[in-house]
């Protein structure tokens, strides 16, 4: 859907549900890991963009502290007063704005009340970080009701902190740091010890593509908590050998080695593909401004080997996606995405053969899976903002 008609599309709805136009809108991305599964909450490294797939919210102040807030994706719809902020066991989907408008207001920002439409084009759950859109986009649109000064770093964590602590999903900051940071025709390699990132440009020719396994996820919702908890394990033990160390990020490869026998064998492979993956965050951003066809492909491919060997986040759909993804025309290479476990991966491919990529991915995976996929190629988009017509 283009611009146009996704606006008209908002602006008639709105109008039909709350019988005014929007005045103020808001948009955020979602982003796409290019590099670096779980390495943001062990304060390492990601290559990460932000993706021309977005969520935009419509809306029109209120003069009465209240939200009343409804989507386009989603049924449901919640009024709630500014100043008690409560789940919403009913729509539970609007606490992720509930959420970031209770850490504004702890924070003591004053927040301006608004009617609000949310549509979004990224899917839900499958590792393309809708969850943080929505955040961003509704912070945003805070910051602009109120006229608040919150910088997107400040913002980004002011998100992670509603989804950790009124959504009560412990994530790490890659999500909500891409959303708010993203920039159009680059990646990011962002270091999430002290939140900076730097610019790369992708070289030319290849195009990022994201391959939705569109699997049935069925996690307990234990198994990310229990890998972060597995990391902390690690560092815990080798901070005995190593005084001072924070955080996996700290330890080399050779350090991790030499004190294997201390460990217990499944939080040794996790500290290894964390440690490993870390590594290879750096050298896939240079692989991928220099366009070096070869490393790509093998950082890639080493990356995903341990995802499911070490840290053990794959899947049979994966592993049918990967085999689909690997033997299109066009590939570079791929692996996973997000956190893993179904859901999203993404493929380097030659810009003149996405089509032929995408056509082949899709009768494969489909062959294999039963499940229809899908690909599609996605550019890097800005970071979330106001969006002005
Ligand atoms: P991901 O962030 O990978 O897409 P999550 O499980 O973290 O997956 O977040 C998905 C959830 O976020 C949805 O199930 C829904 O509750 C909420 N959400 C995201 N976008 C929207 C939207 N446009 N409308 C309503 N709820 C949304
Ligand atoms: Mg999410």
């Amino acid at each position: 859907m283009d611009v146009l008609a996704r606006r008209k599309l908002v602006s008639e709805r709105f109008a039909e549900r709350f019988g005014r136009q929007p005045l103020v809108w808001s948009q955020a991305p979602g982003r796409v890991d290019l590099m670096g599964s779980h390495t943001d909450y062990n304060l390492g490294y990601v290559l990460t963009q932000a993706i021309d797939r977005n969520t935009w919210i419509a809306a029109r102040p209120r003069n009465d502290g209240k939200v009343s807030i409804q989507s386009l994706n989603l049924e449901g719809r919640a009024e709630f007063t500014l100043d008690q902020i409560e789940h919403d066991t009913a729509v539970p989907w609007t606490d992720y704005v509930r959420g970031v408008a209770a850490i504004l207001r702890q924070q003591g920002y004053p927040l301006v009340g608004f009617d609000g439409l949310i549509h979004s084009t990224i899917p839900f759950g499958s590792g393309l970080s809708s969850s943080a859109a929505l955040e961003m986009a509704t912070a945003v649109l805070f910051r602009a009701l109120g006229d608040l000064e919150i910088d997107p770093v400040q913002m980004a964590l002011l998100c992670q902190r509603a989804e950790n602590e009124f959504v009560g999903m412990n994530c790490g900051i890659l999500d909500q740091y891409s959303s708010a940071m993203g920039r159009a025709g680059s990646v990011l390699l962002l270091d999430c010890r002290d939140l900076s990132s730097k610019t790369k440009p992708l070289a030319g020719g290849i195009q990022v593509v994201v391959c939705d396994t569109r699997a049935q996820r069925e996690l307990t919702g234990s198994e990310y908590p229990e890998r972060r908890a597995q990391c902390e394990e690690g560092v815990r033990i080798l901070a005995n050998f190593y005084p001072g160390i924070q955080a996996l990020r700290d330890l080399s490869i050779e350090q991790l080695e030499f004190h294997k026998a201390t460990l217990p064998g499944m939080v040794y492979r996790r500290c290894r593909f964390i440690i490993e993956e870390n590594q290879r965050v750096l050298d896939m951003a240079d692989a991928l401004t220099a366009g070096g066809r070869d490393q790509i492909s093998v950082l890639a491919a080493a990356s995903y080997a341990g995802a499911r060997d070490l840290y053990e986040i794959s899947c049979e759909e994966m592993e049918l996606m990967m085999a689909a993804m690997l033997s299109a025309p066009g590939v570079i290479g791929a692996r996973q995405a997000g956190a893993g476990f179904g859901g999203c991966m993404v493929a380097f491919v030659e810009q003149g053969q996405v089509e032929a990529f995408a056509w082949h991915v899709g009768e494969r995976y489909q062959a294999s899976s039963g499940i229809e996929p899908h690909a599609y190629p996605v550019s890097a988009a800005p970071g979330a903002g106001p969006l002005s017509w």
